[in-house]
């Protein structure tokens, strides 16, 4: 099965596109790593970036605690948000 990147946290085991797989149609999931719920809160331009922020100064906890994979790492984690391909972002951040 096809998993999906977390656009806040890097999360990288969604089950569904946050947006869809068009950027047009919200899961209204939330992520079992930081707790975001797309569609909801992810309404403004800088949603990802001060959601990110809030979760990281307030200790990057996770959402779903017993998921938590031993040896986690965060820094890893954030990176995957890097790889997410531009026709999964929602259409109002694409670049072009
Ligand atoms: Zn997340």
């Amino acid at each position: 099965m096809d998993t999906y990147i977390c656009h806040v946290c890097g999360f990288s085991e969604l089950e569904e596109p946050p947006w869809g797989l068009n950027g047009e149609s919200s899961s209204f999931n939330i992520c079992d790593c930081c707790g975001f719920t797309f569609g909801y809160e992810d309404c403004q331009l800088n949603a990802y970036e001060k959601n990110k922020h809030n979760w990281i100064t307030s200790g990057a906890k996770w959402f779903d605690e017993e998921l938590q994979p031993e040896g986690w790492s965060l820094d890893n984690q954030l990176k995957n948000i890097e790889k997410i391909p531009q026709h999964l972002l929602p259409k109002y951040l694409r670049i072009s």
